[in-house]
């Protein structure tokens, strides 16, 4: 039974559907997985490879996503009054559409997104939930998603993580995210759901609330973005707790760089070997991207294309250099305010070309997230410093100022790095400008007073939500 639910699902992903999947039969599969899991203790080779990509063979994967987005641009012709036009304009037949021919369609950017909200919307789906990007820069953007995706992509993400053993019966998931962020939140509580596993959502409230949650509701999987880890790092630190009053078996935090030094901090206090830091984003969900043990981000290859394009010329990014993340999802996993070719703006590295040797090594990678486009500091003399290589380096100062606070400009041909005071505490500023040498980065430091610090650099820890308890808490005050 469950052998002929896995190879039907592994037909209806490798093949051309046109028509929406039924989120019920996802269901049906997560559950004969925990039966199997259950009985055999494993769910065997078949379904393991149900999560890996369609295929590995490099020609079959390109007949696949040729396929996949000729079907996507052939309802978005049909149905999103912004596709068609731009398909018209651009003299665009989707019907013939495949990868190659794909660059000459423009990118969509935030703004179109913004600005003509309704335009995206597809005319054949009822709209359900509305969500918006809860990011630091700038207008938020409102996307509207269908019943059928609210029900098809936990259905999806559980199944995943079943398979992996990321979620089991029994699980208690803690989720401090912003209670804005519906989607990631309505994502986890289904997929526990799913997976006989129980969700705690309870956004960012003060830190203190937060760890005793974790530390005596018994949780064993925190999801959370890297700044309000930093902070129950620190407020677990001030309250003397240690591994041992957690039972926490995964630790998952994305959405903002992760650096190496709070990756540290927070392993050896909740005691997990390591951070997970997932890749995915508000406008091109469900498509996401998981970093790998050698420092890789690689990415979904079954529900939709991920492009890195060069942020000078639109062409795909060399090997070496900085590019953007572009992303198509594909129908029948985005249905209701669908996307092509979006312009994430969060630019990765190429890596080189040459064969990968880590475990993912069949997915598609770039290298992590080095940060946002218009976060790049561009020096007089062609070099580029990304927001991840100031994180890196301010983070792991003796002082573990993390979430890192700061400020950079190009200044006369040099680097000026606005820092808060307390963000060098224990170096003198020679030895601190000696700190950031040692890292490549030649900078003139500018020290501030910390009351300033929140206004150099926003970070989502600062999205908190006050409680009856403590009405006017400030995270990390
Ligand atoms: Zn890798």
């Amino acid at each position: 039974m469950f052998e002929t639910g896995v190879r039907q699902f592994r037909l209806a992903l490798g093949i051309a559907l046109r028509r929406r999947l039924d989120p019920r039969n996802v269901e049906r599969l997560v559950g004969d997985v925990l039966a199997t899991l259950a009985e055999f203790g494993e769910a065997g080779a078949d379904a393991a490879e149900l999560v890996e990509g369609p295929t590995t063979n490099p020609e079959d994967r390109l007949e696949f996503t040729n396929g996949s987005l000729r079907r996507t641009a052939v309802r978005l012709g049909a149905q999103s009054p912004f596709y068609a036009r731009l398909f018209s304009s651009a003299q665009i037949d989707p019907a013939k559409l495949d990868v190659a021919g794909l660059r000459a369609i423009p990118v969509t950017v935030k703004a179109d997104l913004t600005e003509r909200p309704g335009d995206f919307r597809c005319t054949d789906v009822q709209a359900y939930l509305a969500t918006r990007t809860t990011g630091t820069t700038g207008r938020p953007t409102e996307v509207w998603l269908s019943r059928y995706e609210m029900e098809l992509w936990p259905a999806l993400g559980a199944l995943a993580s079943v398979l992996r053993g990321e979620l089991r019966p029994g699980d208690v998931m803690q989720v401090n995210l912003s209670s804005r962020s519906t989607v990631a939140l309505h994502q986890a509580a289904n997929a526990c759901r799913l997976a006989g596993a129980g969700c705690r959502l309870l956004g960012i409230v003060p830190p203190e609330t937060a760890l005793e949650s974790l530390a005596e509701g018994g949780a064993t999987i925190l999801l959370t973005n890297p700044s309000y880890l930093a902070e129950l790092v620190k407020a677990a630190r001030r309250a003397g707790m240690g591994a041992g009053d957690f039972r926490l078996r995964r630790l998952v935090s994305g959405g903002e760089v992760l650096s190496p030094s709070l990756v540290r901090a927070a392993s050896g206090m909740f005691g997990v070997p390591h951070v997970e830091d997932p890749y995915s984003m508000t406008e091109i969900v469900p498509i996401t991207g998981r970093p790998c043990s050698q420092g890789h981000m690689h990415h979904d290859t079954n529900l939709g294309l991920t492009e890195l394009v060069d942020l000078h010329t639109g062409e795909p990014a060399a090997p070496g250099a900085l590019g953007t993340l572009v992303i198509t999802p594909y129908f029948p996993y985005r249905d209701c305010t669908p996307v092509l070719r979006y312009d994430t703006r969060d630019v990765a590295r190429c890596l080189p070309d040459e064969p990968l040797h880590c475990e993912l090594a069949t997915v598609p990678a770039t290298s992590l997230v080095l940060g946002k486009a218009d976060h790049l500091l561009r020096m007089p003399g062609g070099e580029i410093v990304t927001s991840r290589q100031f994180i890196e380096v301010i983070e792991s100062l003796p002082a573990e100022p993390w979430p890192a606070r700061y400020r950079a400009a190009a200044c006369d041909g040099r680097i000026r790095l606005t820092l808060p005071a307390s963000a060098i505490a224990g170096y003198s500023q020679a030895e601190a400008v000696r700190h950031f040498a040692a890292a490549g980065l030649d900078v003139d430091l500018d020290i501030v007073g910390d009351d300033q610090a929140v206004s150099l650099r926003h970070t989502r820890s600062d999205m908190l939500e006050t409680t009856f308890a403590s009405p006017h808490a400030l995270v990390g005050a």
